[in-house]
């Protein structure tokens, strides 16, 4: 019989299994006593890669349920008839005509591509990929694979290194080894815990070993006597004697290793899949479909990079063929995921800064106004900022720049110092905050700071005495909206600056519009709804957001939308650092505050465990016993955790009720609505209450100068970056203040490296740094950053990579900024995919 015949005498007697719906009774004695006497007159049949799956999905056919059974027949039979099947080329003939592939070339002699009715790409779905089962499908959706090029970008989450080979006699307990060996002797034994074991002896030249099996009894069939088989897995001892116990095993032939003998991919998986199948139909994907990808680097970059290309990147992600390629695969796909950041931040500040901006011509008369009048000296962290400020909105193209400056670092000076120049240009300046309180608390001190520098004025906004008595009287009735008395802006010389919250009356929010409209107010505070809502300015020329990680892409895109090309200046206390703000800051030029004002004290830091809570406790009476006030921390608790943690509402029943009934105790929690949690903070600010629990929501900075302890419940739940902001909402006044850890002590080295670095360390930049190393970018974000890319492969601390990837996207972009050339088609389809998956994921 020659190897067709051979398989279909298999198929048909399969067919009649399938027929009799799967009960095993084709064959006396079972499919597999079948299975076997065929598997050795089988000969050249055994070449063929679907008669292996066919015969891998029926080994142990008689312990298999019947659905199970049903739907391994099934495979098993589409795979074979695959063999038969006519290319589309000679579709017309009508009988079936054999096509099976010729011998197949020399170095792979069993993986012969069969012949499939509808080839296999990248973009086939994966119900097309042979052998498949509905079932796997499935599973692979809920991974979010459907198509072939999902599963090639399905990455192993670890691979398990089998790459040592080693003769038994070299074999060393409690290492992971390989072993290539003969099957001596095999038996299977019942165990006391019911089920059975098997028994398997192997040796080779230079001795022998024990391998055992728990619960797989139809594993006998495959140990035979003879047969030679790859191990690997944990050299263990046993009775004095090693052994190896249910390693990962493969027959032994010459073809390429899947499961066995190198790094072995682990891939994430879901029931429903089980880990061999699944990568022996990845490995068969892999193989059959990584060489199509067609690599959407372009040449120049590939060749100035020297990376791998992408269908050989692929290959060696999933089944590397050594740890160097592994790693050489990795910097490649981890290369494209940066890149794609890149590009992405890159270009929006490209498409940004297309526009034409309003050169600003420096006024240094008018800065030395402002410097004159500062109770304080800038410290030289300010006027670098500022020089980078200036320099920027000198030039005709709108300003995108970051400030970083930690909690009390004096952004607020700067954007001061920023906007004053805008203004004596002629234009005016908008100052966004994240909430109400905040946007109260700019609005003063920008007032305070700015009110009494006089600003050129042409003649539309001409000073009052120069003024018609109609315009006159619009301004004064502005004025008086605006709580500004002649004195408070120089009779009209000084910079007008105008609240637009929620609070203000329908009359009056009309006429402060007008105002806005017309030009008579130089600098308008208020929350993100400045851009959002109906407001139009005469000539907004600077948009200062404060607290950016509140602030999106979006928001700024409407501001352009709105037609406007203001200089734009983002702020946050969040310190972040530098590699992190290449990746999500990269379209922003960064200006850093690292160095605090002169004179702050330093908040004194303690960590104490839970049964020292008593202590904290009396330190905050007597804190507020000396006219002081106490912020205590929360952190957010889910219902279904099952954690000691008290919850901001249980700690302020606790504390009002038990510890001190006879203070003022506020509560804010996550429930309020902004304008009741800004009601209380005001209050508070006012001192109507000594102590007040909140949970995460005063993080952004509200100024409580008489605040000189916070307590902080939970404190390992928080990131370093985070726990040092709450610590800057005190210390913000003359008194020395206080911050309180509270988490115990029998916490993991993490935890306590990172309390002792809040204990020792005050610099925000120095913190967010360890946190970084300590716990990594996802953690570092937590939840709260939402549009952080998800990178799968790129690690962030990898800043050589990143710079990498940060200049090629430069490179590729000044040649064509919206990628818009033939050889840039992929690479821009596939970014926008990353960015359309991220905007989705965050
Ligand atoms: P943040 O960077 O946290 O927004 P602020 O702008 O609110 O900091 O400044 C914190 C405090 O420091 C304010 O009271 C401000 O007046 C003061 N300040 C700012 N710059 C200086 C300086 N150069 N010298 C002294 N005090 C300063
Ligand atoms: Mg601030």
């Amino acid at each position: 019989m020659d190897e067709k015949e051979q398989i279909i005498r298999l198929g048909r007697l399969l067919a009649e299994e399938e027929r009799r719906g799967c009960d095993n009774s084709t064959v006396a004695g079972g499919l597999e006593r079948f299975l076997t006497t065929w598997r050795m007159e089988a000969g050249d049949a055994l070449r063929y890669e679907p008669v292996q799956q066919a015969l891998e999905l029926l080994a142990g056919y008689a312990v298999l349920d019947q659905p199970t059974r049903r739907a391994r027949v099934g495979i098993a039979l589409e795979s074979l008839r695959s063999l038969f099947r006519a290319q589309p080329a000679s579709h017309s003939s009508a009988a079936p005509q054999v096509t099976m592939p010729t011998r197949a070339p020399a170095r792979r002699p069993s993986r012969p591509a069969p012949a499939s009715a509808r080839p296999l790409t990248p973009d086939s779905p994966l119900e097309d990929v042979p052998g498949i089962t509905r079932i796997m499908v499935q599973s692979f959706r809920r991974l979010g694979v459907r198509t072939v090029r999902d599963l090639l970008y399905h990455f192993p989450h670890r691979y398990d290194d089998f790459t040592s080979h080693r003769t038994i006699a070299e074999l060393q307990p409690g290492a992971v080894e390989t072993i290539v060996a003969e099957v001596l002797d095999a038996r299977t034994v019942p165990m006391k815990s019911g089920g059975t074991r098997l028994d398997v002896l192997v040796g080779d030249e230079t001795g022998t070993l024990k391998v055992v099996f728990f619960r797989q009894p139809w594993l006998a069939q495959r140990f035979t006597v003879g047969t030679k088989v790859v191990l690997s897995g944990k050299i263990g001892i046993y009775d004095g004697l090693r052994q190896m116990a249910s390693p990962e095993w493969q027959p032994f032939t010459d073809d390429d290793l899947i499961h066995v003998g190198r790094l072995v991919p682990v891939h994430p998986l879901t029931r429903g899949l089980v880990e061999r199948s699944a990568r022996t139909l990845i490995k068969h994907v892999v193989d059959r479909c990584a060489p199509m990808l067609e690599d959407h680097l372009p040449p120049a970059v590939l060749e100035r990079t020297g990376l791998m290309p992408l269908s050989q990147a692929i290959a060696q992600i999933h089944f590397p063929e050594s740890h160097e390629m592994l790693e050489r695969a990795r910097r490649r796909l981890g290369f494209d995921e940066f890149l794609f950041i890149q590009l992405g931040v890159l270009q929006r500040r490209v498409i940004w800064q297309a526009q034409q901006g309003y050169a600003i011509t420096r006024r240094d008369d008018v800065h030395e106004a402002f410097l004159r009048q500062l109770p304080f000296e800038l410290t030289g962290a300010q006027v670098r900022a500022l020089e980078e400020i200036f320099a920027d909105m000198e030039r005709p193209v709108p300003m995108a720049r970051l400030l970083q400056g930690d909690v009390g670092s004096g952004k607020t000076v700067v954007a001061a110092a920023a906007a004053l120049q805008v203004i004596a240009a002629g234009f005016q300046a908008a100052i966004m905050a994240p909430t109400e309180i905040l946007a109260e608390q700019h609005y003063r001190s920008l007032r305070a700071l700015l009110g009494k520098v006089p600003v050129p004025r042409d003649d539309r906004h001409a000073p009052m005495d120069d003024l018609d008595p109609e315009q006159r009287e619009r301004l004064e009735e502005i004025r008086r909206i605006l709580g500004m008395s002649g004195d408070d802006d120089l009779d009209g010389r000084g910079v007008r600056v105008a609240l637009l919250t929620g609070s203000l009356g329908a009359k009056e929010r009309r006429r402060v519009l007008e105002g806005i409209a017309r030009g008579d107010i130089d600098l308008i505070v208020g929350t993100h709804a400045l851009i959002s809502e109906g407001v139009q300015y005469a000539a907004l020329g600077l948009a200062v957001i404060d607290e950016q990680h509140r602030f999106g892409v979006e928001q700024r895109q409407r501001l352009k939308d709105k037609g406007y090309n203001p200089h734009m200046l983002v702020m946050t206390a969040t310190p972040i650092p530098r590699t992190l703000t290449l990746t999500i800051y990269g379209d922003l030029d960064v200006s850093v505050l690292d160095e605090l004002p002169p004179g702050r004290q330093e908040i004194k830091t303690r960590w104490i465990t839970t049964v020292e809570r008593e202590k904290a406790y009396r330190h905050i009476r007597r804190e507020v016993a000396k006219g002081r006030q106490a912020f205590v921390i929360c952190p957010l608790v889910d219902e279904s955790e099952k954690v000691d943690l008290p919850s901001a509402e249980e700690m302020y029943a606790t504390l009002s009720r038990d510890v001190f009934p006879d203070l003022r105790v506020a509560l804010i929690h996550g429930k309020m609505t902004p304008r009741e949690k800004d009601a209380v903070m005001i209050a508070f600010r006012n001192h109507e209450y000594d102590i007040l629990v909140a949970t995460a929501v005063i993080e952004v900075g509200i100024d409580v100068p008489n605040a000189t302890t916070i307590l902080i419940e939970g404190a390992e739940r928080f990131g370093l970056a985070q726990l040092h902001q709450f610590r800057g909402r005190v210390g913000r006044g003359i008194h020395q203040s206080y911050c309180i850890l509270v988490c115990d002590k029998d916490q993991n080295d993490v935890t306590r490296q990172r309390m002792e670095a809040m204990e020792q360390i005050s610099d925000g930049f120095r913190l967010a740094e360890i946190d970084l190393q300590l716990r990594g970018p996802g953690e570092f974000f937590g939840t709260r950053q939402s549009g952080t890319p998800d990178l799968k492969v790129a690690q962030l601390a990898d800043t050589r990579l990143l710079h990498t990837a940060y200049r090629e996207a430069q490179k590729i972009l000044a040649d064509d900024p919206h990628l818009e050339r033939p050889e840039h088609a992929l690479l821009r389809a596939k970014m926008d995919e990353f960015w359309v998956d991220t905007v989705q994921a965050g």
